[in-house]
């Protein structure tokens, strides 16, 4: 019988100069299942743990401006911390900042695609984004056909046909599933083993997997 076919995503949220430790084990990935499509989400710094200087962007480029098959690159937050620490998300709710924001990486070759900090992001944003064609990569919770496996956790037994497989640059600040261990590392692999076993898969973009998404 021929296998299910299933369109899938491995993500990294908050990826920044403090977290490139987990590179050698995305590009371990890239060796083993040829194909593979990683999403990195940043910058991020990440609760005030790593500064976000014209320097970092600089080294971003540096690492991961070449364009490389497997890697695309996604939208996150500068900071998850606020510029002016009045508060955790108030990059998010100010539209202001986040204009200010896509000016500062616009020569980065990012897919417009974003993941908000948190999974937090106010009707005005949304509605800025959604007229300037960026893709929103919400919570899979709010989408009929995508599911959500975090590199931490099983598998869910049934899989919907969009499969967003969800991981940290770091397991700082309790980030289970951040891949920077030879364990988290393993954890993903055997995931993806099981995927491979079970299922056809085409590896697709996060932005990809998102114009897939229809919202519940
Ligand atoms: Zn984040």
């Amino acid at each position: 019988m021929a296998k299910q076919k299933i369109c899938v995503n491995l993500d990294c949220d908050d990826f920044h100069m403090s977290n490139m430790k987990c590179l050698k084990y995305f590009e371990r990935l890239c060796e083993e299942f040829p194909g593979i499509n990683i999403t990195f989400f940043m910058p991020s710094n990440y609760h005030g743990n790593g500064e976000v200087t014209p320097g970092f962007m600089d080294s971003v480029k540096e690492y991961l401006g070449h364009p490389k098959n497997w890697i695309s690159y996604g939208l996150h937050g500068f900071l998850h911390l606020s510029p002016t620490g009045q508060g955790e998300h108030e990059l998010v709710l100010s539209l202001e900042y986040f204009k200010a924001m896509m000016n500062g990486i616009k020569y980065l070759p990012y897919d417009n695609v974003f993941r908000p900090p948190g999974w937090m992001i106010t009707h005005e944003i949304l509605k800025y984004l959604k007229d300037t064609d960026w893709v929103i990569a919400g919570h899979p919770n709010n989408y009929n056909n995508i599911s959500f496996i975090n590199i931490h956790e099983s598998i869910p037994e049934h899989l919907l046909e969009n499969v967003v497989i969800h991981s940290h640059a770091s397991s700082q600040r309790r980030n289970l599933n951040g891949i920077d261990t030879e364990a988290s590392y393993q954890n993903t692999q055997k995931i993806i083993q099981h995927l491979h076993d079970k299922y056809e898969i085409i590896w697709v973009t996060s932005k990809e997997l998102y114009l897939r998404g229809k919202l519940k």
